[in-house]
């Protein structure tokens, strides 16, 4: 669950009926003592998120009884997810999404436009009747002017609306079909799960389309590579772990190393979400990776580094040494108005490099021009001073910590050997000011 999430607490099903009056017909109260609803139960699924979208979000809306009821909780992952990506890489005022596969509910857009007023969508289905449905929620809900809805057809480019806008678009996301024919259904742990007698209200476009999710994903990706920065960020939800190693192989084929993988648990199920780049903004390793311990040779290289000095007296000297090795090094300027030491636990500092001017052969050029003459890699990186605390069992001997976390840049190695030479200034710094135990 996203740590944003407001549904982290369990809900109070008694205290939403009580609010939402459709709702209490379907309340109960169990074996435990507790009220709820019965989750199999298409018609009480469906009064559950109309009610958490009137009660929470403002929303009205019109499901039809044929298509999938999304569950909010779930669907707010990826919005939040999305909300973190736009928020550390996206520099727009107004924020522009294409959701494909909208259905019928129109979900991601309806709230994500209701928690973020600068962001506005294209909406795209292929499926006639969600398209209709889909168009009568944004409209009843006044959002006509933000969501944008589309009849696409089936065998189209999925990022048509792209390439047909003349505008950038920040991010698109999908919730694609999962499976690639009934049988792969039937075979799936959740259809299992829920017992032979179970009626799911997909339609079978939802849930099935040619290959399954990875064949849509990298059919998206495909078209990715030709439209490049057109996007920041391409993502799609996956509801099979398994899908994750095909995906990101497409990836390291095509030397794609900006990416992004996220997980989203709630209750017993399990998603997965990825995302990639073709800019050169990047992610804190945060809303990068994840630590499920199956994907770990899945995962994008680190865009935050570590770096212990368990010498340093006090994370303020550590603060002033670090400002001090940046201030002599040649193209480096330290761009944000944080703090000049260390608060309590931690100062960031946004640092701007022109180029790579503190590798050996760099220095040894020593000319500016000839930095200038090569392509300078510009390197954007934010910089945190403090004290970790989780990992040392001795108060005493909380080693004080720098952090890298690579913000802009097209090259890896630019990023790490600027890490590596701070790290190594810093610490002959401080051993020479003997601010160190
Ligand atoms: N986004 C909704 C619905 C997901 S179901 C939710 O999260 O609840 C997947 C949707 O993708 C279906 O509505 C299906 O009609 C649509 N779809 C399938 N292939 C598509 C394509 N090529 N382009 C756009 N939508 C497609």
């Amino acid at each position: 669950m996203h740590p944003r999430n407001p549904y982290n607490e369990p809900l109070d099903f008694a205290d939403l009926a009580r609010r939402y009056p459709p709702l209490r017909p379907h309340v109960f109260i169990n074996h435990t003592g507790s009220s709820t609803i019965n989750f199999k139960s298409l018609p009480a699924q469906r009064r559950l998120t109309e009610a958490l979208f009137h009660l929470d979000y403002g929303l009205s809306l019109t499901l039809p009884d044929d298509r999938l009821c999304p569950p909010v909780p779930n669907r707010l992952n990826y919005v939040l997810w999305l909300q973190d990506i736009v928020k550390s890489t996206c520099v727009s005022d107004t924020v522009r999404g294409l959701d494909i596969g909208t259905g019928a509910s129109a979900i991601y857009p309806l709230l994500a436009c209701r928690i973020q007023p600068t962001w506005n969508f294209i909406a795209t289905d292929i499926d006639g009747r969600s398209v209709q449905f889909a168009q009568q929620n944004i409209t009843q809900n006044s959002m006509e002017s933000r969501i944008i809805v589309q009849h696409v057809p089936a065998d189209g480019a999925i990022l048509q609306p792209l390439l047909a806008s003349s505008m950038n678009f920040d991010f698109t996301m999908c919730n694609p079909p999962f499976y690639s024919s009934a049988e792969d259904v039937s075979r799936s742990a959740e259809f299992k799960e829920l017992g032979p007698n179970a009626v799911c209200s997909g339609a079978e476009v939802e849930m099935i389309t040619p290959g399954g999710e990875t064949s849509f994903v990298a059919r998206i990706f495909s078209e990715s590579l030709q439209l490049t920065t057109k996007c920041r960020w391409y993502t799609s939800m996956l509801g099979k772990m398994s899908s994750i190693p095909d995906i990101v192989s497409l990836f390291r084929e095509h030397s794609v190393d900006n990416y992004a993988i996220t997980e989203f648990v709630q209750g017993r199920t399990r998603r997965w979400a990825i995302g990639w780049s073709f800019q050169d903004a990047r992610l804190p390793d945060t809303f990068a990776r994840i630590s499920n311990p199956t994907l770990q040779n899945m995962m994008p290289p680190r865009n935050t580094l570590h770096r212990v000095f368990p010498g340093a007296r006090s994370v303020d000297i550590l603060a002033i040494a670090l400002r001090n090795v940046l201030a002599l090094i040649d193209g480096v300027s330290v761009a944000s108005s944080a703090a000049p030491v260390a608060s309590k636990n931690s100062s960031t500092i946004l640092v701007h490099a022109r180029g790579n001017t503190w590798s050996r052969a760099a220095r040894r050029r020593r000319l500016p021009e000839t930095v200038c003459a090569q392509e300078p890699q510009v390197l954007h990186c934010s910089i945190e001073c403090h004290e970790p605390s989780s990992s040392y069992i001795l108060k005493d001997d909380i080693p004080c910590e720098i952090v890298f976390t690579w913000v802009e840049g097209k090259d890896r190695s630019v990023f790490e050997s600027f890490a590596s030479h701070v790290s190594r200034k810093v610490t002959s710094t401080l051993q020479e000011s003997g601010d160190v135990l």
